[in-house]
């Protein structure tokens, strides 16, 4: 039985993603020395469409195959991932959001200007999101195709229920994306992380949520004058949350029954779900011309029954972050991802340990089952590379 696993990565650079987000990165060092490695083992990378050919009609792929993916749309693919990639000989595919996409057209500097000494690592632009020049340079490329990850890639509220209020030290991201004009989503990550979190007041309610896919939303007052926000703008901002017992304070302000909150109908659920699938797809076949958008990515790896059906209507399969590699015989629609996010920027003197870690995810799913003590021994010299962390290292 062939099994052609997708190693799926996210951010790939040598900065550390704002927030909660670094479990995302892996530093460009670990993707070039795995693609190292799999030149020297003679793996081949193969697009997703040839995975799908092969998973819904059996046409053939080589013995040693693989799938590179990379979620999100992140500037620093283009940075680093696609020279890369250029460099070694191989291929992926990237998932863009629309709604992140920046506007501009200047296509941005790479790796490849540090290598021929045009530009000193340290001005490589390293946070955002990639442009559409810049997506549909490495769609020309045959480096990194696009496919979808929907329009919004957001969490809307579900019920009333409030589970958390947006704070200095726990900002609710998706509400600055919800609450804000969407012409400013994709700029969130590049202005300094207190800027950011001050995009939405603090106290602003988070409320019981699901991601856009999953689930009908209901519509809950505008977050910027809610009660609870002007509670905590009375009672000394930023400052309000440095008081013992602030949660059962902003608690008790709560007056509005849950019941009050409209909920959206199940037939303007569906027309969202078509929003997130049609909308994203004709913009980016519209952006680049002459590719056939014809996969989706769930963002976060969720959805549902009716959101796979309604998928459907619009792209031959969608992609789950599933920890599990799809064979012939399975569902070819629902295709399984395997998730890669080493935080290796952490381990800046010490990169071995996630390329094995890689290399060993690679041969377990591929079915070799040597792969285990090459998975463990890759575990335990991250942990321990972790007690001697030596911060970032800027990639050349
Ligand atoms: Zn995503």
């Amino acid at each position: 039985m062939t099994r052609v696993p997708i190693l799926n990565f996210h951010s790939v650079g040598d900065d550390v993603l704002p927030f909660d987000l670094r479990h995302l990165s892996t530093h460009p060092k670990v993707l070039e020395k795995s693609l190292q490695w799999l030149n020297r083992h003679d793996f081949t990378t193969i697009s997703l469409e040839h995975l799908f050919s092969h998973l819904q009609e059996g046409s053939p792929v080589p013995d040693r195959s693989l799938v590179l993916a990379f979620d999100d749309g992140y500037l620093d693919n283009w940075c680093f991932v696609h020279p890369l990639l250029k460099k070694y000989g191989h291929q992926g595919f990237i998932l863009v959001t629309p709604e992140f996409v920046p506007n501009e057209t200047e296509v941005r500097p790479t790796i490849e200007d540090v290598w021929q000494g045009n530009l000193s690592p340290e001005n490589l632009p390293k946070r955002g999101y990639c442009n559409w020049e810049e997506l549909r340079a490495m769609h020309e490329a045959g480096t990194l195709k696009t496919y979808s990850h929907s329009m919004t890639h957001t969490w809307w509220p579900t019920s009333s229920k409030v589970v958390d209020f947006h704070r200095p030290n726990a900002p609710w991201i998706p509400g600055i994306w919800n609450e804000n004009p969407i012409h400013e989503k994709p700029y969130w990550m590049t202005e300094s992380s207190a800027e950011i979190a001050r995009k939405l007041p603090w106290g602003a309610p988070v409320f019981e949520n699901a991601r856009s896919q999953c689930a009908p939303r209901v519509f809950p007052p505008a977050l910027s004058n809610h009660p609870m926000v002007e509670y905590v703008r009375k009672h000394g901002g930023e400052d309000f949350f440095k008081k013992p017992g602030w949660k059962e304070r902003l608690l008790s302000t709560q007056t509005a029954p849950a019941e009050s909150v409209p909920r959206e109908s199940q037939e303007d659920y569906e027309t969202r779900l078509r929003f997130e699938f049609g909308e994203s797809r004709r913009i980016i076949e519209q952006e680049i011309p002459g590719h056939t958008c014809s996969f989706f990515a769930w963002p976060g790896g969720e959805w549902n029954e009716t959101a796979q059906k309604i998928a459907l209507e619009f792209y031959d399969a969608t992609l789950t972050t599933q920890h599990h590699v799809t064979i012939s015989g399975e569902d070819p629609q629902l295709i399984h991802r395997l998730f890669f996010g080493q935080r290796s920027h952490e381990l800046t003197g010490l990169i071995w340990p996630s390329v094995w870690k890689f290399t060993a995810r690679l041969l377990q799913h591929g079915g070799h089952s040597k792969a285990r003590i090459r998975n463990w021994i890759a575990n335990r010299a991250i942990g321990l590379g972790k007690c001697f962390l030596k911060g970032n290292r800027n990639y050349r």
